[in-house]
């Protein structure tokens, strides 16, 4: 699209996951809407959906979390069925392979409610004692562990994939996209009036997303909103063992240690949310021998043995309030302003369902399928957190 003046029924700004799932809903509810989403790199150099680990659990304490993950999990177990472009079906390398949380034994009453909880909203989440935990996982040391909490039907798959796959669907429905950065947005009183672009076009419509994950809480104040929400990196990691170990479901700790395996070895890595947050895609490859290495060899003494292969950097869209996603409409504010970001490491899993979420409350007004109120902007304007309590 050429630098002009355009007007769309909808602009969404940021053409990651979130932009794109919001886009796709929008285009089912409302064939004949004309939506534009606006992402300035089509490479997706730096967007963190395709530098995720591509894990999908129901393993969480807030029940909109349980009932996001438990929706987008199927959608995504079922890609190739709804998101064929003519004879092409994306394929987004679906692995069910499962979730494994394990806490020490003051930790296991709270593993235990949320299991529960989990399981009434529809989730499969067995509860695993130590022993049992062995005879499944040999190379496990159990020894200081009181529990673990194992989702069998979760699983992991490509990001880029997912990405690309709603994308190219997303394309095929009509929605134009706008190859440029949004660098300020016209307000009046009570509305978005319009976005100016960095090729200098202008884009006018009735209803405004922002969807720019990392880069949200800089699009929200060129309206003059406040998101609390910030850049935060976190380190991937491809690393083998020495020798020949079982398959890792994704296994989780209290410390934030997280892997799975993949192909000949596994993925993950240790967040530290205390990273200074930026824009900072810098790799310490001493973080894995530090911090990673040691903590994973203690919880399979055979990674004693292992080889770091590559590390990568990408930022989590980290809400600062309560490490939750801020979806919904600026009520108060700007009223044809709506936001989807902040999920905080979770935005990939729960991308099908809260692009859907928002896509109601954009065509129909209101909520359908999820009630996702309480993830709305209106706690960030009270501070009011509204947190996880599980694992992260
Ligand atoms: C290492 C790592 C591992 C992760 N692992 C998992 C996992 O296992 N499971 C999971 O669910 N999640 C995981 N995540 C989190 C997940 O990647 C994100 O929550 C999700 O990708 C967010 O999608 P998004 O569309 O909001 O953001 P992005 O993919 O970053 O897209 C935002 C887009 O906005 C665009 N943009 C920015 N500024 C502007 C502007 N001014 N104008 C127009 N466009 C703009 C950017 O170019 C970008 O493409 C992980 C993240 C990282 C970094």
């Amino acid at each position: 699209m050429s630098a002009a003046h355009t007007t769309f029924d909808i602009a969404i700004i940021g053409g990651g996951l979130m932009g794109c799932s919001t886009a796709h809903f929008i285009k089912n509810m409302a064939p004949h809407a004309s939506v534009a989403v606006i992402e300035p790199d089509p490479t997706y150099e730096f967007a963190s959906t395709p530098r995720a680990s591509g894990g999908c659990r129901v393993q969480f304490t807030c029940p909109e979390n349980i009932e996001l993950s438990r929706d987008s999990i199927e959608f995504i177990r079922t890609f190739h069925e709804h998101m064929a472009v003519g004879d092409t079906a994306p394929d987004v390398g679906w692995v069910e392979g499962g979730y494994l949380f394990i806490v020490p034994p003051e930790h296991v009453q709270a593993l235990a409610g949320n299991v529960k909880l989990q399981n009434e909203l529809g989730g499969v989440v067995h509860l695993l004692t130590p022993q049992e935990l062995k005879a499944r996982f040999p190379s496990m040391n159990t020894s200081d562990l009181g529990a673990g909490a194992h989702s069998p039907h979760d699983g992991w798959c490509d990001p880029h994939a997912l990405l690309w796959g709603f994308r190219r669907k997303v394309a095929s429905q009509g929605v134009t996209f706008v190859k440029a950065r949004v660098n300020a947005i016209d307000v009046d009183a009570t509305q978005v009036q319009a976005l100016t672009l960095d090729d200098g076009a202008r884009i006018t419509a009735t209803a405004f997303v922002n969807a720019a994950g990392a880069w949200s809480s800089q699009v929200a104040a060129m309206a003059g909103m406040h998101l609390p929400i910030a850049p935060m990196k976190r380190y991937e990691h491809y690393f083998t063992p020495a020798t020949p170990m079982e398959r890792l479901p994704y296994v989780k700790d209290l410390a934030r240690l997280a892997f799975r395996s993949e192909g000949q070895g596994f993925s993950g890595g240790l967040v530290d949310g205390s990273f200074q947050r930026g824009f900072d895609f810098e790799v310490d490859h001493t973080y894995f021998e530090r911090v990673v290495w040691p903590a994973a060899a203690h919880r399979f003494p055979p990674l004693e043995a292992a080889k770091c292969h590559r590390t990568w950097a990408g930022l989590y869209e980290e809400c600062e309030l309560d490490g939750n996603a801020v979806i919904g409409r600026w009520t108060s504010g700007l009223a044809n302003f709506y936001v989807i970001a902040g999920f905080s490491g979770h935005g990939m899993m729960h991308a099908p369902a809260a692009g859907r979420g928002l896509a109601e409350l954009i065509v129909q007004g209101a909520y359908q399928t999820l009630d996702l109120t309480r993830l709305g902007y209106e706690r960030v304007e009270r501070n009011a957190p509204y947190r996880e309590t599980g694992i992260l």
